[in-house]
């Protein structure tokens, strides 16, 4: 039959559970941080700054005229890793070339800026925007329609932006 030893007694363990030493430690590492600068925000409230190369929710950009910036040469739809870009196009009485169908598959999309990279025109771009979501699949499969109507509402962050990085492209 075997016995378990006893436990060793430490005289320095005992006066230190004995003067609440741990608690003591404990509370001078909260109050360390407690008035240390805060490494954490408050989202949704507080937001943390972006880069005007955040790569966000597409959007299809016009120029000041209203003329669609895309040329329908299907550089972004090649490029894209995803596959996630869909274009039809024709030509136009006047001889331009304009898109028919621009779709995007956000459930696709890898947000690699490949499509942003490759256009000659400025007109596909990323925003900063990233705070949306789909309750099913197809809420998230973009139309022109829908990417125009983004480059429409926040076109003056998109300019600001692509100003901002202009001279590092
Ligand atoms: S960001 Fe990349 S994956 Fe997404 S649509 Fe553009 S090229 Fe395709
Ligand atoms: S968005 Fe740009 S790269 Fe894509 S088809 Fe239009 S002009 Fe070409």
């Amino acid at each position: 039959m075997s016995v378990a030893a006893p436990a060793s007694f430490s005289l320095k363990d005992f006066f230190k559970s004995f003067l609440l030493w741990e608690l003591a430690k404990g509370m001078v590492l909260t109050g360390r941080y407690a008035f240390a600068r805060h490494v954490t925000i408050n989202y949704p409230e507080e937001k943390t700054p972006l880069s005007p190369r955040f790569r966000g929710l597409h959007a299809l950009r016009r120029y000041e005229n209203g003329e669609e910036r895309c040329i329908a040469c299907k550089l972004c739809e090649a490029v894209c890793p995803a596959q996630a870009i869909t274009i039809e196009s024709t030509q136009r009485e006047d001889g331009t070339r304009r898109t028919t169908r621009y779709d995007i598959d956000l459930t696709k999309c890898i947000f690699c800026g490949f499509c942003e990279e490759s256009c000659p025109t400025d007109s596909i771009v990323e925003t900063h925007i990233f705070e949306y979501h789909g309750e099913k699949r197809g809420d998230l499969y973009f139309t022109k329609d829908m990417l125009l109507a983004v480059g429409d509402r926040y076109e003056d962050e998109i300019a600001k932006a692509r100003a901002a990085d202009a001279k590092y492209r």
